[in-house]
C-alpha cells in the first residue's frame, strides 16, 4: 500500500512537473513555431517574341534591415548595353565581344505600379528610384510592379544573343544591395563583375521558343498550352537570376546528392566536374547552398561567369581550362553566391577565394601536380606584372581593395584581384596552418551564408580560427 500510495504521489508529482514544464516551455514553443523572417521576392513573366521580350515583374521587398528607408533603388544592368551607354567591355575585348560588329540592346521602361509616391527611371545611370509615401520601417514590406520590354544585343558578353544562345542575365530591374542603410551602386564598369545585390527568392515564367532548350537558375516546371511550352523556374536565396536559351544545344539533367544538375551544351564532362566541385567545396567549406545547379557551355568573351545557381563556361577553351573554369565558377556559388561580398569595392574577396578553391579542387581530386602548376602560374604571372611595372617606371600599386574603376586595366585587375589574392590565401595557409585556415573558411561560410559579408566579417572568421591572422591579410589587402 505504501508503495502504491507513494506511486500515486509520484504520478501526481510527475504530472505537476510535466504541467509546469509545459507552461514554462510555452513561450519557447511559440518562438520555435515562428516562421523565419521572409525575404525579398521577385516574380517575373517573360513573353519572348521574335523582336523582343515583353516583361512584367513584381518585387515584394521586405525591409529586413534595421534602417528606415525612404526609397528603393533598382539597378537595370541591361541598360549598360544600350546605345546611350559606353560599351560594356574594354576596347581589348571588343572584337571577341562583338564578332558581328558592335550591337546595342534596348531597355524600354513602360511603367511602375504600387503604393508609392513616384518612380523615376534614369537611362543615364540605369537606376530606377521608387520614392515611398512614408518611410518603410524594419520588417515592413512593399510591392512594386514593373512593366518593361527588352531587346538584347548581339554579343558574346553576359547579356545578349549570338549564334548559339540567348543569355538573359542582369536583364531585369534588380534591387541594389543595401549596405548600412544605403542602396549601394556604381556606374557600370567595363572591368570586373560590376554586379552587387542581396539574395532573394525568384519565380520566373517564360515561353520556351519552339525547338529550343534552356537552363535557368533554380528548379523548373514545364507545361504546354496552345502549342506553346511554358517554363517556371524557382530558386530561393540566390543573388541574381539567369536564363540561357539555345536553339542548337541540348539539355542534360542528372541528380547528384540531392542537387539537380542541368547542363546545356555538348561537353557533358562538365557535369562530372560539377559533381567533383560540389564534393570538394562541400567538404572544405560547408554544404552546397542550393537544390539545383545549372551549367552552360556557350560562346563567351571570358573564361566563364557565375550567376545564382548557374554557371556559364566558355565552350571554346581547351579541356583543362574548361575543368578549371567550371571549378572556379562553381566555387563562386560559395563565394559571392551564398556568402555575398562587395564586388564593386572588394572584388578580391570572392575572386581570390574562387581561385584558391580551384587550386583545392585539383589538390583534393588527386591532381596535386596540376594544383601546384596553377599556383606557380599565379606566382609567375604576378611577378611578371610587378617586374613590368618597374621596367616602365610605373611601380605596381599592390593594394587589393579598391573601386573597379580604380584598376588601370583588365591586366591590373586580373593580377591583383585573382593572382595576388590567390597567392595571399596560399600565404595564409602557410602562416596559419591548413587546418586553421579551413576552419576559418568554414566559419566564414556558416556565419555569412545568404548575407553580405564585409571584409571585417572575413577578418573575424580568420581571427576566430587563429588569433591575429587577419593582420597578415590586412597587410596584403591594404598595403600598396
Ligand atoms: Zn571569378
Amino acid at each position: 500500500m505504501k508503495n502504491i500510495k507513494n506511486f500515486n504521489v509520484r504520478i501526481i508529482l510527475i504530472f505537476i512537473c510535466i504541467l509546469l514544464c509545459a507552461l514554462c516551455a510555452l513561450p519557447l514553443v511559440s518562438c520555435d513555431k515562428e516562421q523565419p523572417q521572409k525575404g525579398t521576392s521577385y516574380e517575373i513573366w517573360l513573353d519572348i517574341g521574335e523582336d523582343g521580350i515583353a516583361c512584367t515583374q513584381r518585387v515584394n521587398f521586405v525591409n529586413t534591415s534595421e534602417y528606415i528607408l525612404d526609397e528603393l533603388i533598382f539597378n537595370v544592368y541591361a541598360g549598360a548595353y544600350s546605345q546611350t551607354s559606353p560599351l560594356p567591355c574594354t576596347p581589348q575585348e571588343e572584337a571577341d565581344a562583338y564578332p558581328n560588329g558592335v550591337s546595342f540592346g534596348k531597355f524600354e521602361f513602360k511603367g511602375a505600379y504600387g503604393d508609392f509616391q513616384s518612380c523615376l527611371y534614369d537611362a543615364l545611370s540605369n537606376l530606377i528610384t521608387v520614392n515611398l509615401f512614408s518611410p518603410l520601417l524594419p520588417s515592413q514590406e512593399i510591392a512594386v510592379d514593373f512593366v518593361y520590354s527588352i531587346t538584347p544585343p548581339n554579343t558574346n558578353l553576359r547579356y545578349g544573343f549570338n549564334d548559339v544562345c540567348l543569355s538573359l542575365t542582369g536583364f531585369y530591374p534588380q534591387l541594389c544591395a543595401l549596405v548600412e542603410g544605403e542602396w549601394f551602386f556604381r556606374e557600370f564598369s567595363q572591368i570586373g563583375d560590376p554586379y552587387f545585390s542581396d539574395t532573394a527568392d525568384y519565380e520566373v515564367t517564360f515561353n520556351l521558343p519552339n525547338g529550343c532548350d534552356y537552363v535557368a537558375s533554380g528548379l523548373s516546371q514545364v507545361s504546354s498550352a496552345d502549342g506553346e511550352t511554358f517554363v517556371t523556374s524557382k530558386a530561393n536565396n540566390i543573388r541574381d537570376f539567369a536564363l540561357i536559351i539555345s536553339p542548337v544545344l541540348s539539355r542534360t539533367e542528372t541528380e547528384y546528392k540531392g542537387v539537380e544538375i542541368s547542363y546545356l551544351g555538348s561537353d557533358t564532362q562538365v557535369i562530372e566536374y560539377a559533381k567533383r566541385a560540389i564534393d570538394v567545396f562541400s567538404e572544405r567549406f560547408g554544404e552546397y547552398a542550393y537544390d539545383s545547379l545549372a551549367l552552360a557551355s556557350v560562346p563567351f568573351v571570358a573564361g566563364g561567369m557565375e550567376y545564382g545557381a548557374l554557371c556559364v563556361v566558355n565552350e571554346q577553351l581547351d579541356a583543362i581550362d574548361i575543368e578549371s573554369v567550371t571549378a572556379h565558377e562553381i566555387a563562386h556559388q560559395w563565394w559571392y553566391g551564398a556568402v555575398g561580398s562587395n564586388n564593386l569595392t572588394d572584388a578580391w574577396q570572392d575572386e581570390g577565394l574562387a581561385e584558391y578553391s580551384t587550386y583545392l579542387y585539383f589538390y583534393d581530386t588527386d591532381r596535386r601536380e596540376l594544383a601546384q602548376t596553377i599556383l606557380d602560374s599565379a606566382y609567375n604571372q604576378y611577378s611578371r606584372f610587378v617586374e613590368l611595372g618597374q621596367k616602365v617606371g610605373e611601380p605596381v600599386k599592390g593594394m587589393l581593395a579598391g573601386e573597379l574603376s580604380s584598376f588601370a586595366s583588365n591586366y591590373h585587375y586580373t593580377n591583383l584581384t585573382y593572382n595576388k589574392a590567390f597567392i595571399m590565401w596560399d600565404a595564409a595557409k602557410m602562416i596559419m596552418g591548413e587546418e586553421a585556415l579551413q576552419s576559418a573558411l568554414k566559419h566564414y561560410y556558416k556565419l555569412n551564408r545568404f548575407a553580405i559579408a564585409s571584409t571585417n566579417d572575413l577578418y573575424a572568421s580568420l581571427d576566430n580560427a587563429k588569433k591575429g591572422s587577419s593582420a597578415l591579410l590586412k597587410n596584403w589587402i591594404l598595403n600598396c
